[in-house]
């Protein structure tokens, strides 16, 4: 069963993605289990996320439903049935936003596959990430998981990321120093309701690469 969900913002109402019943997750797990989620359904921006957030919490209070934050399913082990809500990250988006003398900042949505943003930075003479080529997942889990491979990590070149408050309905920015990143920390458990990271933003050296090799 499909639910179509309408949303009224900024005086517009807009039709939210389907929002799709006992769906199967099986493509969407590299381990390919079989396990459904309870309901299911993908953003492409904060406002189809804040809309789909409030079919879970109509009265504005947390946890009526467990939810679920998907990238590309690389490190989750699903052990049954999902018996609530699971959202799949699709913001997409690369661009650079700044530059200075030693580095160019560039900005991706949650949703980009990991290796096409380093595929990216390689093809624009961008250097820092390309130790970490061919990291299986999205973007959006990178500074979750802290990736890292060769001795390098995400905090070696990040930036700052964008993060959405799911009950308070806010979007903060946070920066390496508040990410408080360790070996594989994971900035989700720090960050409490901080759940959806939307967009992140990560340093390149220009043109000249920093490289480690081990
Ligand atoms: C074959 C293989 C090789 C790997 N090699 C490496 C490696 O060399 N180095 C390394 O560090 N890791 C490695 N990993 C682990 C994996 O690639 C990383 O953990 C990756 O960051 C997972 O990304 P994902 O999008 O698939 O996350 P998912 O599996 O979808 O999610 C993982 C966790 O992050 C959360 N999450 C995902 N996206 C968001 C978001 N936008 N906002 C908030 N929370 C989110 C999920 O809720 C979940 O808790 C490997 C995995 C595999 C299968």
């Amino acid at each position: 069963m499909n639910l179509v969900i309408f949303k009224f913002s900024n005086f517009q109402i807009f039709k939210l993605p389907p929002v799709k019943e006992n769906f199967p997750l099986k493509t969407y797990n590299t381990f390919g289990i079989s396990a459904t989620a309870r309901y299911f359904s993908s953003f492409a921006s904060i406002e189809e996320l804040d809309g789909l957030l409030s079919i879970n919490q109509p009265t504005g209070t947390p946890g009526k439903l467990p939810l679920l934050i998907l990238g590309g399913g690389s490190n989750i082990l699903f052990t049954g049935n999902f018996d609530g809500l699971v959202l799949k990250n699709n913001i997409l988006g690369i661009e650079k936003v700044r530059e200075d003398a030693d580095h160019i900042y560039v900005k991706a949505g949650a949703g980009v596959n990991w290796h096409q943003l380093v595929v990216y930075c390689i093809e624009n003479n961008l250097a820092g990430v390309e130790n970490l080529s061919l990291i299986p997942g999205n973007t959006g889990a990178s500074p979750m998981q802290n990736i890292g491979a060769y001795g390098v990590e995400i905090k070696d070149v990040f930036f700052e990321l964008e993060a959405f408050h799911v009950y308070e309905k806010t979007t903060v920015t946070f920066n390496l120093y508040e990410c408080e990143f360790g070996y594989l920390f994971q900035f989700i458990s720090h960050a409490g309701y901080y759940k959806f990271v939307f967009v992140f933003t990560f340093k390149n050296a220009v043109a000249v690469a920093k490289f480690t090799f081990c």
